[in-house]
């Protein structure tokens, strides 16, 4: 298949690749298959927080999983990731790890699972020239995000079961901490069934022939339509939509200078992108 402007991607994670142009038009009588807004292949912590927001703004969406969300193989499927604030000079990161985390908080308290995000606080350890934590320091102000410089002498005093190198300090993010991941992702993704999102586990097959996708089919030997298709399968993206991850490496190994995708992302990642392409582009 072909990718173009029109065709989203999502760093590593997740890719759109757009379908038919207007909101849920079949490509075949309606009694011969399913048809959606968009079709999520991938229930782990993109493609559920996609499905969760397309719900959310009002979009008929299909979440398929094949071993179902945040399961064992998935990268979301660890009982812990660690949320935190500090990434160098990477405002955009902090500023999304933020953002996310409040969502994160939101949606557990909304589903009374305030367990699932730990606030253990992360502490950044530097060495006294150390250039990344200095520039977190001044991203952590100008963004807003509290915490705290501790010396060496107050570093020991703290943490005593740590020995603190000459010159060493440390950041203290007080808000930071663990998100409880194959728990947390499965909350998402009952949440995003409570609002309407339809929920299949079956494996979706790569896209075949080239031009706009217009069904999606699946190895129970189903098809399924939609006006727009996002694949967030994780790790088995090169695999399903070998194109699509040339095309991301191409893409975005310059301007980000790494490939680096974590449970931070999804949130603003989705709404930053797939959400304002999808609604511009229906
Ligand atoms: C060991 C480890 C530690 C990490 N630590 C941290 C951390 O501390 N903090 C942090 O922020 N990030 C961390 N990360 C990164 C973070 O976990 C991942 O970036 C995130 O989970 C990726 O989510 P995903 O939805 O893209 O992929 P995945 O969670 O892998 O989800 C992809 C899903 O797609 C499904 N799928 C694949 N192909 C198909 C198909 N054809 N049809 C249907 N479904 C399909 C799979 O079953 C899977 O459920 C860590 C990752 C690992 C592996």
């Amino acid at each position: 298949m072909k990718f173009d402007r029109r065709t989203l991607l999502i760093g590593l994670g997740a890719t759109a690749a757009l379908g038919r142009a207007g909101r849920g038009q079949a490509t075949a009588p309606a009694a011969a298959r399913k048809t959606y807004d968009v079709v999520v292949a991938g229930a782990g912590c993109f493609g559920t927080w996609i499905a969760w927001h397309l719900r959310r703004a009002g979009r008929s969406v299909l979440l398929l999983d094949a071993y179902g969300p945040a399961n064992a193989r998935a990268s979301s499927g660890g009982e812990s990731r660690v949320i935190r604030m500090s990434y160098g000079p990477d405002e955009i990161y902090t500023r999304l790890s933020w953002r996310s985390l409040g969502m994160w908080k939101e949606l557990f308290a909304r589903v009374g699972r305030a367990e699932l995000f730990q606030r253990t606080g992360v502490l950044w350890m530097a060495l006294a020239d150390t250039q990344s934590a200095k520039d977190s320091l001044a991203v952590l102000e100008k963004v807003g995000v509290p915490h705290e410089t501790l010396p060496g002498r107050e570093l020991a005093k703290r943490f005593p079961q740590l020995r603190v190198e000459p010159g060493g300090w440390a950041i203290w993010e007080p808000e930071s901490g663990a998100l409880l991941a194959r728990r947390a992702v499965a909350a998402v993704a009952a949440d995003a069934v409570a609002a309407g999102v339809e929920m299949k586990r079956a494996v979706a097959l790569a896209p075949e022939g080239s031009g706009k996708l217009s069904s999606l089919r699946l190895t129970n030997g189903e098809t399924v339509s939609a006006a727009a298709y996002v694949y967030a399968c994780g790790p088995w993206l090169g695999r399903v939509v070998p194109a699509a991850l040339s095309f991301i490496v191409q893409r975005c190994a310059r301007p980000l200078g790494r490939l680096e995708l974590t449970l931070r992302e999804p949130l603003a990642i989705a709404i930053q992108f797939v959400l304002s392409q999808y609604c511009m582009t229906l």
